[in-house]
């Protein structure tokens, strides 16, 4: 982990200025993200454990972020987004929980219940969207995990082409030959792999050459800073030409503005996503997108 000091650097001139542009707002982000200390090893445990009974228990739920395409709008598809439904504490957001059950290994039966329910529940659209579901680091090193995600179609019936796999750098940091190998093999199933968060990792030109990803994400950051930091909107335009140089289509993550939205559809940016366009929700609000009211809908066949 960082050192306990690192965080007091972020912000300093000289750090700042030894960083790259992207490196230094990727940084702030994250450090925004860690901002909440974490709970003392004993509230950890605790934390641990009431997790596992959650992942049993069905506290688990999915919220589903659309993506729309840029040129007209409609939308081509959702985002799966879990959350805690945690008896005394609420609505828990990912990032307080997906990093303790990465650290635990509780995010092998969380990452398998998140694709079997993202999954069953797309099979049952009417309208054959597509349906992303993100992976973390460890799971993408699980060898097992082309088995289970060919396994999940098979019992879903969801079309692979339908299933978008969205992976982060940082998932290729630790061995690169044995994730690319997963990458591979998933691809071989039909699957399509997206590269999420793109522009906050530390070797993302080496990643594109070494891969051949069906999408690339341009992290929300960037989006954000787009209309206030020239840089920000220049890493954008460069971003967009490079999907467009390679033939990889580009999402932008975190359009909340109109004027972001105008600008990116008239640089050529293929898919919008963001609360501009729709907030992450539970499917039923979505319902008309999805095709056919949700009283229509067999919600048994979703409670695997
Ligand atoms: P992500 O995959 O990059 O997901 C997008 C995050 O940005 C979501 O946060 C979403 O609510 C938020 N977002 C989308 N549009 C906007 C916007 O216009 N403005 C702002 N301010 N935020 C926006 P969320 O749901 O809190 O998820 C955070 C992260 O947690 C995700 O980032 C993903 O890395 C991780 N995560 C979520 N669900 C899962 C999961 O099932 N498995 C794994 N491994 N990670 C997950
Ligand atoms: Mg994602
Ligand atoms: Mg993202």
């Amino acid at each position: 982990m960082w050192p306990a000091d690192f965080w007091a650097d972020v912000g300093n001139p000289l750090i700042t200025a030894a960083l790259s542009w992207g490196v230094f707002e990727a940084l702030k982000d994250l450090k925004a993200k860690l901002g909440r200390s974490p709970p003392p090893a004993r509230g950890r445990r605790q934390l641990a454990a009431d997790l596992r009974r959650g992942i049993a228990g069905d506290e688990l739920v999915l919220h589903y972020q659309p993506l729309a395409n840029a040129e007209d709008g409609a939308v081509c598809g959702f985002e799966a987004l879990v959350r805690w439904n945690h008896p005394t504490r609420g609505m828990v957001p990912p990032l307080d929980f997906i990093p303790l059950a990465e650290e635990t290994g509780l995010i092998g039966p969380l990452g398998e219940w998140v694709l079997r329910r993202a999954c069953a529940e797309a099979a049952l659209w009417a309208n054959p969207l597509r349906i992303a579901v993100n992976l973390s680091p460890r799971q993408l090193h699980r060898p097992d995990l082309p088995a289970l995600v060919l396994e999940v179609l098979t019992t879903t019936g969801l079309a692979p082409e339908r299933l978008e796999l969205e992976i982060t750098e940082t998932a290729l940091f630790d061995d690169f030959d044995r994730a690319l190998e997963g990458l591979r093999r998933l691809k071989g199933l039909g699957v399509r792999i997206a590269m999420d968060d793109f522009g906050t990792g530390f070797s993302s030109l080496s990643t594109l050459h070494s891969f051949p990803f069906d999408k690339l994400k341009i992290d929300r950051s960037f989006v954000k800073a787009m209309h206030v930091d020239d840089r920000a909107k220049a890493i954008v335009r460069a971003v967009l030409g490079l999907g467009l140089s390679l033939g990889i289509p580009v999402v932008a993550e975190g359009v909340e503005t109109d004027e972001q939205l105008q600008f990116l559809k008239g640089e050529g940016c293929a898919e919008l996503q963001g609360f501009g366009i729709g907030r992450p929700a539970p499917i039923d609000a979505h319902g008309p997108i999805i095709g056919g009211p949700p009283t229509a809908r067999n919600h048994s066949a979703v409670a695997a």
